[in-house]
């Protein structure tokens, strides 16, 4: 049994196999042969082996999910079997002398490059078949197991880092876990963990991590550690843990219903947070009173392209129907730092997250812009939605922000189409943005405070650099001083104040934030319900 140690995202027990994520395509390295028939050889035994795992695939779909959908697989085994593609991957070995992991490869990219570019829709789609019957190939090639193992069993997800475009993309059913060399409690990677509320670890001290593929493991969220190939009696002590959680779990659910009030009779709203409406289902299970931030971005970060107004306002409207009545407050999109969409074709920048990032987007791209405020609109005719706008430093930024809602607006009208008055809030997540917020507050129905940001920004520690650990205090007095200003600037002017980082779940600080006036906690639907254990056992008057 080997034993690692990593930062705790979240608790619980995970016990599986342990499936390696390895970043991006597979690396292929052009090297020189000077046998192209061994070469070539290979490249047979490789296409068999490709051949047979796709009709065992084919099988299993067809077993599962009907003819229809199985039929790619069978496509999949006719274009491994097209002369063309075997014919290129032939001469690119024989006439280059190179290892035919790089002839596939190229053949891949030159032939899903031709489909891509062609005309017709069901041409253009067998680019990405392509892509993928090439990398089968390299895999195999390179001695990587079948893969299938991997389609039918959630896993323990090991990597050296992830990007929360790979996190989102990932099928959540099949995840039990994270675990990453790479990574801090702040990043987006974790923030997903969280919301999703698995056991999850970063900053993890693997080893040649790329042997553990496969293997078993029991990731031990609270702990901070997973155990690699455990041994009997840890097995044994995790698996009465993992029941003990469960328990615990279900105890919380007694508080279902139940109002988030002290002892003393102070109450506060808690809300979730979420990144996607596949979240939707644990909000409601925890019984959130609200979505406190819906973050939007992540709708860009799962395409290739710009999410279209129509696309929007659906998930926009599916969320504010889902919530029937209760408040929805969906943050315009924060793409920038760690949240980059290609598409977006930024310029490349030396420090991002102090870069063109968030509202800094939106106030000079409007159209984007424009698109997701329509959006925001119109779906707010179907439910009580409220928008956030983030990284605000200035009253002038918000008063631009409302002049272009005024366009929205009238937009609409014309339009004739319906909509509704969403109330508009901002998160205070910037140094400026608390100093100013006494005047910010005059502009806006409510502020959220997002303290990933803030903390990063006052502390000068940036929030993915986990080597900086020593001098980061998520405590810190000064951003405890920032959310208690920020909190009595918003009374004054008759606003409420919420917080939406993830220092709000922190329950050490939950009888803090109740006693300074916080109106407001969003965090993950799994800490709904701690939280209001904790909220219904404290007593501020003591
Ligand atoms: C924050 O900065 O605290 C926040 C909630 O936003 P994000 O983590 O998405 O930057
Ligand atoms: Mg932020």
């Amino acid at each position: 049994m080997q034993t690692y140690h990593g930062k705790s995202v979240f608790g619980g027990i995970a016990i599986g196999k342990i499936k390696v994520h390895q970043k991006g395509q597979q690396q292929v390295r052009r090297t020189k042969i000077d046998d192209p028939d061994a070469e070539l050889a290979r490249y047979e035994a490789a296409k068999g082996q490709a051949i047979e795992e796709l009709a065992e695939l084919y099988d299993k779909a067809l077993r599962e999910v009907g003819e229809a959908n199985a039929a790619i697989f069978e496509v999949h085994q006719m274009m491994l079997m097209d002369d063309d593609y075997n014919e290129s991957v032939e001469n690119i070995v024989r006439t280059g002398l190179v290892n035919v992991e790089y002839a596939v490869a190229s053949t891949g990219d030159n032939f899903s490059e031709m489909f891509a570019s062609m005309d017709d829709d069901y041409m253009k789609a067998r680019a990405a078949d392509v892509k993928d019957i090439s990398e089968r190939g390299i895999r195999i090639l390179q001695g990587g197991g079948n893969g299938m193992e991997d389609a039918d069993e959630p896993a323990i997800i090991v990597a050296e880092d992830l990007a929360p475009s790979e996190t989102v993309q990932m099928n959540k059913d099949k995840v039990l876990s994270f675990v990453t060399v790479l990574g801090s409690l702040n990043s987006h990677t974790a923030i997903l963990a969280r919301t999703m509320g698995i056991p999850a670890l970063v900053g993890t001290d693997l080893e040649a991590f790329g042997e553990l593929d496969g293997k078993l493991g029991i990731v031990d969220g609270g702990a901070g550690i997973i155990y690699v190939d455990p041994d009997a009696e840890t097995f044994v002590t995790m698996q009465a843990k993992q029941a003990e959680d469960l328990e615990k779990k279900r105890l919380l659910q007694e508080l279902k219903g139940k109002d988030n009030v002290t002892l003393d009779g102070r109450s506060i709203m808690l809300y979730a947070n979420i990144g996607n409406i596949k979240d939707l289902a644990s909000v409601l299970q925890n019984d959130a009173g609200g979505i406190g931030l819906f973050r939007s971005e992540f709708i860009y970060l799962e395409r290739d392209t710009f999410p279209t107004e129509e696309e929007q306002f659906k998930i926009y409207k599916t969320v504010a129907e889902t919530m029937a009545g209760k408040r929805v407050i969906i943050r315009t999109m924060d793409i920038g730092a760690d949240k980059q969409c290609d598409y977006f074709e930024m310029e490349k920048e030396e420090n991002p997250a102090m870069g063109c990032r968030a509202i800094r987007i939106c106030l000079r791209r409007p159209e984007i812009f424009k698109t997701q405020l329509r959006a925001l609109y119109r779906a707010s005719a179907y439910g009580k939605i409220a928008i956030m706008f983030p990284m605000i430093i200035s009253v002038d930024e918000v008063r631009r922000i409302k002049a272009i809602v005024e366009e929205v607006k009238k937009e609409l009208t014309e339009l004739g189409l319906e909509y509704g008055e969403p109330e508009l809030g901002i998160m205070i997540e910037t140094p400026a943005a608390v100093i100013m917020s006494d005047e910010l507050a005059k502009e806006v129905d409510f502020f959220s405070i997002g303290t990933n940001d803030l903390t990063q920004y006052t502390l000068a520690i940036d929030r993915q650099n986990v080597s900086l650990d020593e001098f980061y205090d998520p405590h810190h007095p000064a951003v405890l001083r920032m959310i208690r200003m920020v909190v009595e600037n918003s009374h004054k002017a008759g606003i409420w104040t919420g917080i939406c980082g993830e220092l709000g779940a922190d329950r050490e600080l939950t009888a803090t934030f109740l006693k300074m006036g916080v109106d407001e906690l969003s965090v993950s639907p799994g800490s709904i319900l701690p939280i209001r254990k904790i909220v219904r056992e404290t007593d501020l008057s003591k």
